[in-house]
């Protein structure tokens, strides 16, 4: 086992269409063998079965929030990651995950999302990162702007001294 030091690194999904986790993919085809000397990818579903969220350094969240279930899932994220990085609009501002906030004709609501409401686990406004939980970082983009994720990522390795 080497004794490099590496940076612990999650990757989450919430409500989204995860592009930008299809991105994240393709950037792997160029960089996976110079970032796997650098990075412990301990959570990341899109590439592996096993998974934990436990004692991460840097925890990449993309999506919106849309219930309390996900709410205090992201909640138990950052209690167990240092920073958090809000990847793609979703993310950091909300929309276009967000587009039933704006929805004001009552007979509207009632038509399009009442039932979906009422049978699933949604609450009743969808949110940004940042209003459920505290945001370190944001790579704004739909989906995420690729050149601002390497910085972003370039950034936190100086940061863990595992450049
Ligand atoms: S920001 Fe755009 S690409 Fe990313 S999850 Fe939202 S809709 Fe999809």
């Amino acid at each position: 086992m080497s004794d490099t030091k590496k940076m612990v690194i999650g990757w989450f999904s919430f409500t989204c269409c995860e592009d930008s986790t299809i991105l994240l993919t393709e950037l792997l085809n160029d960089h996976l063998d110079e970032w796997k000397k650098v990075v412990e990818f301990r959570y990341m579903r899109a590439i592996k079965t096993k998974n934990s969220i436990e004692g991460l350094d840097v925890a990449f969240i993309e999506g919106a929030i849309s219930s309390d279930s996900q709410a205090k899932e992201v909640q138990k994220i950052r209690e167990n990651t240092k920073y958090v990085i809000a990847i793609g609009s979703c993310a950091c501002t909300g929309m276009p995950s967000a587009s039933r906030n704006l929805f004001s004709n009552e007979a509207l609501i009632q038509e399009k999302i009442q039932w979906y409401m009422s049978n699933f686990d949604y609450s009743q406004k969808v949110k940004k990162l940042e209003e459920v939980i505290k945001v370190d970082d944001k790579v704004m983009g739909c989906p995420m702007d690729a050149n601002t994720f390497l910085e972003i990522l370039q950034k936190y390795l100086a940061i863990f001294k595992v450049t």
